[in-house]
């Protein structure tokens, strides 16, 4: 079987070493050594300031928005995973979407401005498959209407915008480290937070509100990693260059393909940022091709994924909102296995079977 991803896991003998150190010290959890460790590691690799590892990206995000006390209305996109819109409900906060760009596929600077009201606290756009936002355009909004901004990051490992990282952006940036992600820590989250004085109180937050001292100094809740998550973290930072450069040569693979393909449409890049080949998103002529293609990999035990299906705007517990764009490439859109270990030879199936399918409908 061939998923659209499978989980890096690093040479069992390295991550041995570090459970041999964990069971010496006894030290299993409670901002131990090696989330230390990892912590100073993400701070050079990522080039950013301060980061706080957690539990997972969902909870990052959920803690990021009651650190900037946020209330009534959040402005979001439709086109993410669903936990960008299930944690603002979650909190107590109504998502009001403001539709996509067709093309680069994120939220659209434009659409925002004119869903901006009296009740909107904060834009939370997604860096969608690692595609950096327009982030001047929601930056100068986000000041010309006093909004925090808070950037669902998840994707975004490693990515530059104009040479300074992405997660830079914002009163707060997330990312996730769950497996299925480029860099995982088993389950894992964080939080880059520029601002020092934000910073330090988050990091109060996440572990019960307790400061230095032990006392109770801010509302808090248990959102740490624990060390055996942040010695994988180290194990597959070791490795994380070569991890991107296997997934280039599957991406560059796919593209010599696809980039001429008058039946398929690719993401637009953003000209200022880098890529980090987290995913490959392939937009069919219509929802019968998808269907088609499904079907026809499936018959072959590949599984791509529908990412992301539907849109968020369709969701049980949100009012339904009109985002045409977001739906119409919700329902278009696949995302074709790509990952580490993943052989040039059966890329090449991959595509044979995508360009038949295209060939025939
Ligand atoms: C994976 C993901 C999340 C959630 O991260 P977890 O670590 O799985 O909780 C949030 N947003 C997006 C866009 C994601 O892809």
């Amino acid at each position: 079987m061939i998923y659209v991803t499978k989980t890096y896991l690093p040479e069992m003998k390295k991550y041995i070493e570090y459970l041999h150190k964990i069971y010496n010290s006894k030290w299993i959890t409670n901002n131990g050594e090696f989330v230390r460790e990892l912590e100073n590691k993400l701070i050079k690799y990522l080039g950013v300031k301060n980061i706080l590892l957690v539990a997972n990206g969902t909870l990052a995000l959920q803690i990021a928005y009651k650190a900037l006390e946020l209330s009534g209305e959040v402005i979001t996109t439709p086109f993410s995973f669903v936990a960008t819109t299930s944690s603002l409900v979650w909190e107590g906060l109504t998502p009001v979407f403001a539709d996509i760009d067709s093309d680069t596929l994120n939220i659209d600077p434009k659409i925002i401005e004119n869903k901006i009201s009296k009740q909107t606290s904060c834009i939370v756009p997604t860096h969608v498959f690692g595609n950096g936002c327009d982030v001047e355009s929601i930056e100068k909004l986000s000041k010309q209407y006093n909004l925090k901004v808070i950037y669902d990051g998840a994707h975004a490992f490693g990515i530059q915008y104009k040479n300074n990282s992405i997660l830079n952006y914002g009163d707060i940036s997330i990312i996730s480290f769950h497996a299925t992600k480029l860099f995982h820590t088993i389950e894992g989250g964080a939080l880059i937070i520029n601002n020092d004085t934000l910073y330090e109180k988050v990091k109060m937050m996440i572990n019960f509100g307790l400061n230095s001292n032990d006392e109770v100094s801010v509302l808090g809740i248990n959102a740490k990693m624990n060390e055996f998550e942040a010695a994988m973290g180290l194990c597959v930072l070791e490795d994380i260059d070569r991890i991107i450069e296997n997934r280039k040569k599957i991406y560059d693979y796919y593209m010599d393909y696809l980039v001429n393909c008058s039946h398929v449409k690719l993401q637009k890049h953003n000209e200022f940022c880098n890529m980090n080949y987290g995913y490959f998103p392939v937009v069919f002529d219509s929802e019968e091709v998808v269907k088609i293609v499904i079907d026809k990999l499936k018959d072959h035990q590949i599984i791509p994924r529908r990412y992301f299906y539907p849109s968020l705007d369709k969701l049980p517990y949100v009012k339904s909102s009109d985002s045409p764009i977001s739906n119409d490439i919700a329902s278009r859109i696949l995302c074709l296995p790509i990952y580490e270990a993943l052989e040039l030879k059966e890329s090449e199936r991959i595509i044979n079977l995508i360009l038949n399918c295209i060939k025939s409908s």
